[in-house]
This record gives C-alpha cells, structure tokens and sequence, in this order.
C-alpha cells in the first residue's frame, strides 16, 4: 500500500472522480451521470461458519451490483483481509467500464469476504464459500449474477460456489445452474485458456502496445508485482517472448536477480514454501530496490493503491501494465505521465479474464466445449479492437485524451446511448 494518507476510500474516489470528469467532457445527460454513479445492489451479509476448533466465526461478506444496462451483472470474489465496502463499490465499477469497453453483454459487479484465506483450512474455506453462496441466495443466478476467481479465490473456490448453488435449484433448472459461476475447473464446465487469460490478455496488450511504438519486447527486462493468477501468468507469457523478469514483490517480500528469474522455477518454489524467500539463495530486497529495479515494464498484478506518488518517483520503466485493478493512485498517475511513462489501464490490461469468462458462460448455455486455440484467438482479437479503438481517440486527440480516459469515454459512451434509447422506467 502507499504511504498516502486515508488509503481506505482511494480507488472508490479515483473511480468516482473518473467516471464523473468522464461524464462531463462527453457531456452525458445528468440523469445517466446520476445512475452511474451508484451501484444498484449493495448486499452485505453476515454469516456464521462452523471452524475446524468447534467453534463458530461470523463472516462479513459483500455483492455488489453496479450496473447491468448491458446483459448481467459479472464480476469476481474476493477473498482478502482488507476487503471493505468501498473498496468493493469501485471494482464493480470498473467491471461496468471493462465490460462495456470490450463490447461484453454483460454489466458490472464485485463481491467479497473480509478474511485471510491463508489463515484457514480446506475444510473451512469450503464451509465460508458455501455458506457465503448461500446467503447470497437468488441475488446471483446465470442470468442474472455471475461471479469468477479474483484475489484469494480460485477455480476450487468455483467449484464450491457452483455445487452450492446448483443444490439450491429446483431439479428442472439444477443443470443450467452451474452457468452461475464462470472460473470454474474444465471438468465442471469451465473452459480451456480461463485461468491463463488475464495475464495473457495483458501482455497481449502490451504487445499493441510495442508495435505502436516500436518497442522490442524480446529484449526487454520486467518487473512484477504479486505473482499469483495474473503475475504469473503474465510472466510466463513475457518470458516466452523473450523478456527477462528481474525482480518481483509479493505478499511476502521483493527478489531481484539482474541475471533473471524463470518463472516456472520461481512458482514451484512458491508452492513448496509459500514465499519468496530461499529462492536461488537470493536475499530479501527493500519495496524502494523494487520499484527503482532497472527494468523497461512494470506489471503490479497485486492490490489496488500501491503506485503512489513516492513509488511513481522511483519507477524508470517506459511502460506500466495494470494487472491488478487499481494498482496506480490518481497522484501516482499524474507522476507516471508528467515523466513520459505509458500506462495501460486495468480496465483494458486486464479485461482478458472477464472476456474468457463471457466465453465460458457461452458454452455453458450451448452445452459446447471450445478447444485453446479457438478462446485464445478470440480473446486476442477482442482486445486488438479494443485497444485500437482506444488508441484512436487518444491519437486522434494529439495525446491530449489519456489511453485511461480513451477506455473510460469509449465505455461510458455506449453505456449512455443504451440508457437514452430504452428510456428510464415509467
Ligand atoms: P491471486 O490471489 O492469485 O494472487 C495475488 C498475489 O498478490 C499473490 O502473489 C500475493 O502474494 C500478492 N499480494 C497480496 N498482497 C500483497 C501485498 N500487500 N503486496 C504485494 N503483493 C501482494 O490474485 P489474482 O487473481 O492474481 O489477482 C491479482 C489482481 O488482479 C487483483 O487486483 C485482481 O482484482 C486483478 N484481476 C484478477 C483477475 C483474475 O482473473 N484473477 C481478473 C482481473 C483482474
């Protein structure tokens, strides 16, 4: 996290402030700029779990539904210690705006549960997650909620969620239940390339991005931050072309290796001993050693808010590629453009996920089964168009209209235009 103070509400304003300076530059009637700018459902629920010791926990768990103007509410569950209500209320938002940027019938939504799931057994994660689903009751459904793995939570986690769900379902409808979640592990209906996607789709998006600029990335050196789903995935896929990773920061510490780091090695060692540390007999570096790292692209693929200002200041890559939702605050930001360095926001970077899960939602309503090269061709050329789009509104600006505020005015256009043309109810 940054140094800035009252970090709690800092994406939720940055969000906030974005879609409303967004709103008003395309000048979009007041009465969408209003809805817009809430959610439509906020749940929180409060559920007891029985713990492996005999006793009982409470859990704190949110959905929130921002939007849904585009087909149904999508968007991931967090499990996290620092989940908080706003924080929640933000990422749905930016699910509204990636969805709409990418050309998804779906809409925007977030959910969470307030907990480290580390801290806790198979057992007992299987317990949260099911009495969390059912609390969560009819407000999700395949035509109406669909939630997918965020921070902390995984296909297994689906799984769960699924079973849940379909249980619940009266038996005509049991079979078109497992369409409630998408994520979900390929024997129980997930599909090929779901788990790689966010971190494909960001380095697919660097790569419109090299070509533009005519960047080499096979000679590139890397930096990453978290090194879960989307970090790793991200890496390898970078590795693959031929870029060196040099340093990565997670929960647990920083490692930089200017001789480079493979990926695959690395993540092996993370599963056998839950930590960087002891990787290659390398020591523990400072937060400062990994942002200075000698590196031409950032990748946090972590939390939210933690480019600050003092971060921005010691970063000397050329490009940032938002993994994680949130990861640069609007005064990190600010320094990032004022010294030349791109950004490739996670509205756009990271939208690979959303877009395979459209996909896995697809074939779970066909009963169909698509092979790698048909999602990951698909999801390559949905972001292509997307990032064109974009960079033609930035371009056609001079470089006026940030690529952020390109996605942000692309989405909120078509939002808008949906909204006047059905009209708003009575
Ligand atoms: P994950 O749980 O698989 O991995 C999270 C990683 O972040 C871990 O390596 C962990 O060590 C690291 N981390 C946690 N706290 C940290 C801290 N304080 N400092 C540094 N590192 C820390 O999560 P994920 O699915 O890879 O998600 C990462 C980010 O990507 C989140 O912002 C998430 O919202 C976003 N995202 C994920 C998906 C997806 O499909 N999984 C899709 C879109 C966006």
């Amino acid at each position: 996290m940054t140094t800035e103070s009252s970090n709690d509400d800092l994406l939720y304003r940055f969000v906030q402030d974005k879609i409303d300076d967004i709103a008003r530059r395309l000048d979009l009637p007041h009465s969408f700029r209003t809805i817009i700018s809430q959610p439509k459902n906020e749940l929180i629920v409060n559920f007891p779990v029985l713990m492996d010791d005999g006793e009982h926990r409470l859990f704190k768990g949110y959905r929130i539904q921002h939007n849904n103007v585009l087909g149904p509410y999508k968007g991931g569950i967090r499990f996290h210690s620092d989940v908080r209500l706003d924080e929640v209320k933000a990422l749905s938002m930016l699910m509204t705006v990636k969805c709409a940027l990418v050309g998804l019938p779906l809409g925007g939504a977030k959910g969470g549960i307030k907990f480290d799931p580390k801290s806790l057994s198979q057992d007992e994660l299987r317990r949260v997650t099911r009495r969390f689903t059912v609390a969560l009751g009819n407000n999700i459904g395949p035509g109406h909620d669909i939630p997918a793995p965020d921070m902390g939570t995984d296909a297994q986690t689906m799984a769960w969620m699924m079973d849940t769900f379909m249980t619940l379902c009266p038996p005509s409808e049991r079979f078109s239940g497992r369409g409630v979640v998408t994520g979900k592990p390929i024997d129980c209906g997930g599909t090929d390339g779901r788990e790689t996607a966010t971190g494909y789709g960001t380095i697919i998006c660097l790569q419109e991005w090299a070509r533009h600029t005519g960047f080499d990335l096979s000679t590139c050196r890397f930096a990453v931050q978290g090194f879960g789903k989307v970090g790793y995935h991200a890496s390898t896929a970078l590795h693959q072309l031929g870029a060196t990773l040099v340093a990565v920061h997670d929960h647990t510490g920083v490692i930089i290796d200017e001789e480079g780091i493979d990926p695959v090695a690395l993540l092996q060692h993370i599963q056998q001993n839950q930590q960087l540390s002891g990787f290659r007999q390398l020591e523990l570096q400072s937060l400062d050693a990994f942002y200075s790292s000698d590196v031409e692209v950032l990748i946090p693929a972590a939390l939210e808010n933690t480019i600050g200002r003092r971060e921005a200041e010691k970063i000397t890559a050329k490009i940032v590629v938002e993994g994680a939702n949130g990861p640069v605050t609007a005064e990190g930001e600010e320094i990032l453009l004022e010294k030349g360095v791109d950004i490739i926001p996670d509205v756009l970077a990271n939208a690979g996920g959303v877009i395979v899960s459209y996909f896995e939602w697809i074939q779970n309503i066909r009963s169909e089964s698509w092979d790698l090269e048909r999602v990951n061709d698909r999801l390559s050329r949905t972001l292509r168009k997307a990032y064109t789009k974009v960079l033609e509104i930035h371009s056609r600006s001079g470089g006026e209209i940030t690529i952020r505020d390109a996605c942000y005015m692309r989405a909120m256009q078509k939002l808008a235009t949906v909204y006047s043309t059905r009209g708003i109810f009575p």
